[in-house]
């Protein structure tokens, strides 16, 4: 298989999951699997397909893709075909023929023609080894993409019994992951379920005031690049298109109302690169595969946190650094609130404005936007800090927070926990507003108790308060704060308690991460050349070569074919049909510059740089673990929970200090064990490792064992240097 990969696709080594998946197609075994988009879930069937000896069928909702799929697998030289009804009856028929003759291997077809009698009998008539059924969600009526004729595809069985179903989705709340077993009627099927985190996005949200300037230099930085931009109304989107075109920019607008022909013309030059922008509703989406799109832009709130995580998501499918950006403003909030408010049925009100506040609670985050986002997903575990968000890439400093926390909790006390977070602020500042006058809250002992700041600062910290677990808010349209037992015990004992905040007049982060390390000018070059050849070939330039390609041919300046076989990406076939020009660009390239120049390296964007997060506090707990102090001493001593402990020694070790942890460690079975499941998953992942391992073993274990495997070399312990080589070859991975 490993043979196949090189030869066939041109990549080294499997992505995390394809190996274990594609063992199982092989054994015959239903597989239901579930990774984030760009985890390379097609290659788990294409693979097969090329291992065995009858045809893969493979389900695919979106027709328009078919063709560029096809195109993609058979400039790598795989035999593969679709039936729909962009073809004739007779180019129909010989598409069949070629699949009798064994001249294709891999078949697209759509569900609605899958389970026609007529496709039936002509499955009938084959050897089908595997059936693929892709963006399985759409079986659910809980999914947003829900299509009935998935349901029927269970019927299929029949037709070929002893083919496995591979069942394969990017996206699929826990309802629908069930609805995906049981309406797809899988057998037994192994389940591959692996974490949500696209570690090459980054996520911001921008204020929206004046929000053109900002988008305009936000496009200035991807210039030359594809960058989608969502708003709410079909208005919206013609206006904002026409303005950035003014701008200078290639934006075209794109939505529901606007005839199919005109549609399909639009997102045919975003996907072929003569468009770079489009602004679009949420009815642009489904469609676009397009690999390298670099930017996505909410220009207006999204409906729901999960709607935000599939339209983000659309930016980066080919693992390359992409930015992810929303716009917010209070304006927008109350426009969005007053559409939820004309909705009749209350009960769908209700469960829109829930969707609604979970949006605006990550816009006003004060914590790690890319954990809430995770966290809403379901996922466990999730550290605090992802150095990928606007929220962690901000500078920030700690303070004593001691006496303030006192103070609002004091104030929440005082009023029967019965009051929201405005209330409480007034309270503090000493505003007596009729609220607080009514209620008699200007007698009490904390009015004005924190006076002369501004609100926001208050309220911010407020939020950090409850964020620290002092503090919980009961949901709903009007929540009240009340103080949570740990809360209490933190008054009580008297314990103290550091925060962190924006350093206030500090530059705002930069998000925008560069890939470097190849020679920008060989890169253009190297891009035009794919470019032609696509023209030439009519099909998009991804299908020629993704941008990682690209990047490591202009790193590596291949000059012959046994270099050229070493790029990323290229393949036998690829080698065979397309090494030529590549290698007379570079012929070029070399004749006139010499040897192409690297740009600087800059520290990789989805790997923290060595100062990050590595602040005082965090340097104090690794001071006193390395003395011998226990994770639940070095809790009680400094006022902290013991999971910000333990996130202290995450980035202390990830940032290659240090640390005497051995004491910490799980006895030596447990800790071999939990070493084999971080090797098995080829990442320091901590969800996938975990699902190796059962629930038996817990995440913190699984943490504290992390620790001696970042950069093992260094670590103190000698034993670390030879029992985990294949981690030491990928010490950049990023963190869930
Ligand atoms: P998904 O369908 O899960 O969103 P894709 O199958 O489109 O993901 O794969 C995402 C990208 O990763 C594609 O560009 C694909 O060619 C690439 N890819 C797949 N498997 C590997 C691998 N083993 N090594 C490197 N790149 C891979
Ligand atoms: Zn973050």
């Amino acid at each position: 298989m490993l043979d196949l990969l090189k030869t066939r696709f041109g990549y080294d080594a499997f992505l995390p999951h394809q190996e274990e998946i594609i063992a199982a197609v092989m054994a015959g075994q239903d597989c239901f699997v579930l990774l984030p988009t760009g985890g390379g879930k097609s290659l788990c069937y294409q693979l097969p397909a090329l291992a065995l000896d009858g045809l893969t069928l493979v389900v695919s909702p979106l027709i328009a893709l078919m063709k560029d799929q096809v195109d993609g697998l058979r400039a790598n030289g795989i035999p593969a075909g679709f039936i729909n009804s962009t073809l004739t009856q007779s180019q129909i028929a010989q598409v069949q023929q070629r699949v009798r003759d064994g001249a294709i291997k891999l078949l697209y077809v759509a569900p609605e023609r899958a389970i026609t009698p007529d496709f039936q009998r002509f499955l009938d008539s084959i050897k089908v080894s595997l059936v693929a059924i892709d963006e399985a969600h759409c079986v659910s009526e809980w999914g947003h993409d829900f299509r009935p004729a998935y349901r029927e595809l269970a019927g299929m069985r029949q037709v070929c019994p002893n083919a496995p179903v591979i069942a394969l989705t990017a996206t699929a709340p826990q309802m629908v992951r069930e609805d995906i077993l049981s309406q797809l009627g899988l057998r037994q099927p192994r389940r591959f379920v692996s974490g949500f985190n696209r570690p090459n996005l980054t996520y911001a949200v921008t204020p929206k005031k004046n929000s053109l300037p900002a988008l305009v230099s936000l496009l200035e930085r991807h210039s030359g690049e594809s960058a989608i931009i969502y708003c709410l109304a079909r208005q919206s989107t013609e206006d904002l298109a026409g303005a950035l075109s003014r701008h200078g920019f290639q934006a075209e607008a794109y939505h529901a109302g606007m005839d199919a022909d005109l549609r399909r013309a639009v997102q045919d030059r975003f996907i072929r690169d003569q468009t770079q922008i489009v602004v679009a509703t949420i009815a642009f989406g489904m469609g676009i595969d397009k690999p390298d799109v670099r930017l996505v832009v909410h220009h207006d709130l999204p409906k729901s946190l999960e709607g935000y995580y599939q339209e983000s998501g659309r930016a980066g499918r080919d693992g390359l650094p992409a930015e992810c950006v929303l716009f917010y403003s209070y304006a927008d909030k109350a426009r969005q609130e007053y559409f939820v408010n004309q909705l009749e049925d209350t009960e769908e009100q209700q469960r829109a404005q829930q969707r609604l506040d979970q949006v605006i609670e990550l816009c006003n985050l004060r914590t790690c936007r890319r954990k809430f986002i995770l966290e809403y997903l379901g996922e466990e575990d999730v550290a605090d800090d992802c150095a990928g968000c606007d929220v962690c890439r901000s500078p920030r400093e700690e303070f004593d927070a001691t006496e303030i926390a006192q103070k609002i909790l004091s104030a929440v006390a005082r009023t029967g926990q019965r009051f929201g977070a405005a209330h409480i602020v007034n309270v503090l500042l000493g505003s007596a507003t009729k609220q607080v006058v009514k209620n008699g809250h200007d007698q009490l002992p904390v009015f004005g108790i924190a006076p002369g700041q501004p609100p926001e600062n208050l309220r911010d910290l407020v939020k950090d308060v409850s964020a620290q677990g002092l503090l919980e808010s009961t949901g709903g349209q009007y929540p009240t704060l009340s103080i949570t037992p740990r809360g209490r015990t933190f008054l009580k004992n008297r314990e103290t308690l550091t925060l962190a905040r924006p350093v206030s007049d500090a530059a705002p982060a930069q998000t925008a991460a560069t890939d470097s390390g190849f020679d920008p000018r060989l890169y253009q070059q190297l891009a035009q050349c794919r470019k032609q050849l696509a023209d030439a070939r009519n099909v998009p330039a991804y299908v020629i070569f993704g941008n990682r390609t690209l990047q490591d041919m202009a790193r590596r300046a291949p000059r012959n074919r046994v270099e050229f076989a070493r790029v990323h990406g290229f393949g036998q076939s690829k080698l065979h049909d397309l090494a030529q020009p590549f290698l007379a660009v570079i012929n070029d390239y070399v004749a006139q510059h010499g040897t192409p120049q690297p740009t600087e390296i800059p520290a990789a964007p989805d790997r923290p740089t060595p100062s990050r997060g590595v602040n005082m506090a965090a340097l104090e707990t690794g001071r006193l673990v390395s003395a011998g102090a226990s994770i639940e001493e070095v809790a009680e001593q400094r006022g902290i929970r013991p999971s910000t402990v333990l996130d202290h020694l995450d980035r202390l070790a990830q940032a290659g200090q240090s640390l005497q942890v051995e004491h910490l460690m799980p006895n030596p079975t447990r800790r071999q064990a939990i070493e084999k499941a971080f090797a098995a998953t080829g990442d320091l992942r901590l969800t996938p490792a975990r699902e190796i391992l059962g629930e038996e073993y817990s995440y913190d274990e699984l943490k504290l064992v992390r620790l001696a495997l970042y950069h093992p070399t260094t670590n103190s312990d000698s034993q670390q240097q030879t029992r985990q080589p294949n981690l030491t070859s990928k010490p950049g991975k990023p963190r869930p």
